[in-house]
């Protein structure tokens, strides 16, 4: 008879990951086993406030009831059918997530990066088929500093050494130009532009949020070259700086919007490329596709997630309470903070270098009970659930002041 399994500890799990887990991230020192709402519980039972919320994928928080009870009932009837079928779930799925965000079409993918690969495809073959673009010739401008995700093609337009370094060669047809400069925007669009593809906030750049204008200035002069504005929303949509998303901040309507993150409620990966009818429309059947993309699971799932949204109740709760992390920031200024930039429930704050690193301020956090996630160098990111209460915020804050003056 084997022993009965003995519960191993946090250092046990980090130490039993180290020759058997490929080494592409370099977590805090935390082993989460349960978690609801803002909270997370590690193996010892210690508590910590979540201020990363998943890079904006918990947006309703840790197993919010409406989402796992939309999941649980979906999982006791079907799951999976593929797309060789139809299922019961996917119709309405796609009729409310289109009004949700003003547009016509849906196509379901699984993460992130799946989305922005389809939204790729999907402006290369409206160039060739409706704008007329010669046979692969179509270009893409991007905004340097951006990330999209993790695939090849993806990498191919990053400008992140550490990102790109030992993975090519890559993919070509991408133009890089500057963030938020509408006259290198402008050079670099011609006759060859299927599509701007840009982040209406760098997230993963240190929530890098534009001028007033940028993104009304990139739909009109993307209108007037006659090229597509796609919108990738995936960590700046579904609420998270106040409104569904962040282009309505402008009443900015792109041609395309990337969606993923939040659209899984935290349960399940589920992405969607939305758009125009008569650029999704140029798709047929056979072209691209997805074995899980639109699964029934994730339809339920994503369809409960847009049910949230509808209420309008987490847009406004990042509004409110994005004034009051804005405040609380702004009273750290020149005590630890060097500069800080935020957009509703979501901010960038820059740590004076002399303090610590980016990654040793998130560890004497996570020492305090709060979770963040460092970018580069000296700046964290601060994004937490939408469901958060104004007294977990101000205790986030209050942690965060301690550190930073000790
Ligand atoms: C996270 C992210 C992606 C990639 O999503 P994955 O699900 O990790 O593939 C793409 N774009 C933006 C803006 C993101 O934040």
């Amino acid at each position: 008879m084997t022993a009965p399994a003995r519960t191993r500890t946090s250092a046990e799990l980090i130490e039993a990951e180290e020759p058997v887990l490929a080494y592409n991230y370099h977590p805090l020192p935390v082993v989460v086993a349960r978690a609801g709402g803002t909270w997370v519980e590690d193996v010892e039972g210690r508590r910590y406030l979540d201020m990363l919320a998943g890079y904006s994928a918990l947006n309703f928080g840790h197993r919010h009831p409406a989402l796992i009870e939309a999941a649980h009932r979906q999982l006791d009837r079907l799951t999976l059918t593929s797309r060789a079928f139809h299922n019961d779930r996917l119709a309405e799925f796609a009729e409310r997530l289109a009004s949700l965000t003003g547009q016509d079409m849906v196509l379901p993918m699984n993460t992130g990066a799946e989305a922005v690969e389809s939204g790729i495809k999907v402006a290369r073959k409206w160039a060739y088929e409706v704008k007329g673009v010669p046979a692969d010739r179509a270009t893409i401008v991007v905004a340097a500093d951006n990330f999209h995700g993790r695939t090849t093609t993806i990498v191919s337009f990053s400008t992140d050494e550490t990102a790109r370094s030992g993975f090519g060669p890559f993919t070509p047809g991408f133009r890089i130009v500057p963030y938020n400069d509408l006259a290198a925007l402008e050079a670099a669009v011609d006759e060859t532009t299927a599509a701007v593809l840009i982040e209406p906030v760098q997230g993963e750049a240190g929530v890098i949020v534009p001028d007033d204008g940028y993104l009304t200035g990139v739909r009109e002069l993307t209108r007037r070259a006659g090229c597509l504005f796609l919108a990738d929303e995936i960590q700046s949509g579904l609420g998270r700086t106040g409104r569904t998303l962040a282009v309505e901040h402008e009443d900015v309507v792109p041609d395309v919007v990337l969606l993923g993150k939040a659209l899984g409620g935290g349960i399940v990966p589920v992405s969607a490329v939305v758009g125009r009818r008569e650029v999704l429309g140029v798709l047929r059947p056979g072209e691209h596709g997805s074995t899980f993309g639109g699964n029934p699971l994730s339809a339920a799932v994503g369809t409960a997630v847009v049910g949230l949204l509808e209420t309008g109740e987490f847009q406004r709760r990042a509004a409110e309470l994005g004034a009051v992390l804005r405040e609380g920031l702004a009273e750290l200024a020149g005590r630890g903070v060097v500069g800080f930039r935020s957009h509703g429930l979501w901010a960038g704050v820059d740590v004076d270098p002399a303090i610590g690193t980016g990654r040793e301020i998130s560890e004497r956090l996570m020492r305090e009970g709060v979770l963040v996630k460092d970018t580069h160098g000296s700046t964290i990111r601060l994004a937490p659930p939408l469901t958060v209460t104004e007294d977990e915020l101000r205790s986030a804050l209050a942690s965060l002041e301690k550190v930073l003056a000790a």
